[in-house]
């Protein structure tokens, strides 16, 4: 018998879950430590910062679900992994602190036979100050931060309609921020908003952004093909741009907010500051901060997480400049090079380097987008995970026939940019691979034949059925692993 346990019920951590109950006999055991009660479908989380949706549409309670599957589940932080254990476990284990009520703050020590961590990105506001909900900023990142975000932008709206100007800042809140497309989704939407109040002529919107170019979306950019045209994401990025009406700063690393005001160093090395009346931003990310110690308690914390506490996987981590990168430098399997229980999902594993070209200012401050792991790979690599995981309990042996490299993988992101059966808007980017890899597409450094960006109605209808459909899959309802990830 072997027991599966997996952190965090996100897009990643969620799917692997299910494959791994549907897959494994019930002598197995399968755990579930998260959090948060609810499983929240994030892209939607946009509409909840409109006020399209509420949040309560893009959420629902998770104990139902692995109650019906058979998943224990532990509504719990994970703080530190023991990947030897110790002088009084033998099994490695991770150690638990309970936050669902009735239990709230006890500790627990879980042991594995294989741990997945799928923790996702810690939103750290921390890291610039002034940055974030409850402070000078706005975030779409979690439902509830949407929610809030929709009543501070109604105040807005509800200014212009009075006859007074709004400036909305909308793009990333660090130098090294991610998650570009997601701040690009909410400007669109916001402009789009604007245009059906008729509120043109009251409203100054802005994109800042850490990317050397627009459209880069921390994955170097792309060239797509468009309308028969093969187009840099530049040129359709800042077209669209155009005709929605929003103004941009690039190379831009923001370092401080003060109430109506965005703080920000150019590549150039210069300081300026941005007005706003409303701005989301988005913030930099870093690993969830779970510790880790060796059998006799020595912290290997820097061992098994890489700076900026994401997870080591089988990447290639050596240092070396950005003409020397290689698409094989991204990881397949997902799992740690010094324990072979252990491996790393979605957004938690660390990245060998960022897929954009690293840039400093000329005082040195490093303004780059760091890479994005979308849902759609982060969903991909959790179920690959899980297969492996099922593949090396079932045989016994240590391999890996499932795999998933970022840089051999391609994914779809749409981007909302009005919302409506008729009149609605959405922009379709296919990219194969997600990594560029100029060895083997030296022309434009991707297939172009699979990467391509369109943008109409019927992206609006796709993004909406991808909602349901998506929420269908992670409710567990029947035939949900017919649903691709
Ligand atoms: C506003 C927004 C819009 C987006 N839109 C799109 C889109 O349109 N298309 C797209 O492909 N991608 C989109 N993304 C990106 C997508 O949401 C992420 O790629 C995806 O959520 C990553 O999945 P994950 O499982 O790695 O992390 P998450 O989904 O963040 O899940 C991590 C989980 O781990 C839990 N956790 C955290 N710490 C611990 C701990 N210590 N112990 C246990 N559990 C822990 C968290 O509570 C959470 O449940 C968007 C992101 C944002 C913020």
């Amino acid at each position: 018998m072997a027991k599966i346990v997996v952190l965090g019920a996100g897009i990643s951590g969620h799917t692997a879950v299910l494959y791994l109950r549907k897959n494994l006999n019930k002598s197995h055991q399968v755990v579930m430590i998260s959090p948060n009660s609810n499983y929240q479908w994030v892209p939607s989380n946009i509409w909840v910062g409109l006020g399209l949706m509420s949040p309560e549409q893009v959420k629902f309670k998770l104990a139902p679900v692995y109650k019906k599957m058979g998943i224990d589940y532990k509504q719990a932080l994970a703080t530190s992994i023991h990947p030897e254990g110790d002088n009084e476990h033998s099994k490695p284990y991770v150690k638990i602190n309970y936050v669902s009520e009735g239990k709230k703050d006890t500790e627990e020590i879980v042991e594995y036979d294989f741990l997945v961590n799928g923790t996702g990105p810690k939103l750290n506001f921390a890291a610039t100050e002034g940055l974030g909900p409850g402070k000078f900023t706005n975030s779409v990142c979690t439902y509830d931060h949407a929610a809030e975000a929709w009543e501070n932008l109604k105040k807005s709206f509800a200014k212009m309609e009075a006859g007074e100007k709004q400036t909305f800042l909308i793009g990333t809140g660090h130098p090294l921020a991610t998650c570009q497309g997601a701040a690009f989704e909410y400007a669109l939407n916001i402009a789009f908003e604007v245009t059906k109040r008729k509120l043109n002529h009251l409203a100054d919107i802005w994109w800042i952004s850490n990317e050397y170019e627009l459209g880069d979306f921390g994955m170097g950019g792309a060239y797509v093909k468009r309308g028969g045209y093969i187009t840099p994401t530049k040129i359709f990025t800042e077209s669209v741009f155009k005709e929605y009406g929003i103004r941009w700063i690039k190379r831009a690393g923001v370092y401080k907010i003060e109430e109506g005001i965005s703080h920000y160093e150019t590549l150039e090395g210069e300081y300026k500051t941005k007005e706003f009346d409303f701005a989301m931003l988005i913030p930099g990310f870093t690993g969830a901060g779970m510790k880790a110690y060796d059998k006799n308690g020595k912290d290997i914390t820097s061992k098994i997480f890489a700076a900026n506490g994401m997870m080591k996987v089988d990447a290639d981590y050596t240092p070396k400049p950005y003409e020397e990168w290689s698409a094989n430098d991204w990881p397949s399997i997902y799992q740690n090079p010094d324990y072979d229980n252990l491996y790393a999902s979605g957004i938690a594993f660390a990245p060998p380097h960022t897929m954009s070209k690293p840039m400093k200012s000329k005082n040195g401050t490093a303004i780059t987008p760091t890479p994005p792991r979308t849902g759609m790979p982060s969903g991909v690599i959790g179920k690959v995970v899980a297969q492996n995981i099922i593949h090396r309990i079932k045989t016994g042996k240590n391999e890996h026939p499932h795999k998933a490299s970022m840089a051999k993988m391609g994914a779809a992101c749409i981007v909302s940019a009005g919302y409506g059966i008729r009149h609605g808007q959405a922009a379709v980017m296919t990219v194969f691979p997600i990594v560029p890899d100029w060895e083997k597409y030296p022309k434009w450094g991707r297939n172009i034949r699979h990467t391509v960006g369109e943008i109409g109605l019927a992206g609006h209808w796709m993004k909406l059925f991808m909602h349901y459909m998506f929420l269908y899959k992670a409710k567990a309802k029947p035939f949900w692993w017919m649903i691709p990830e």
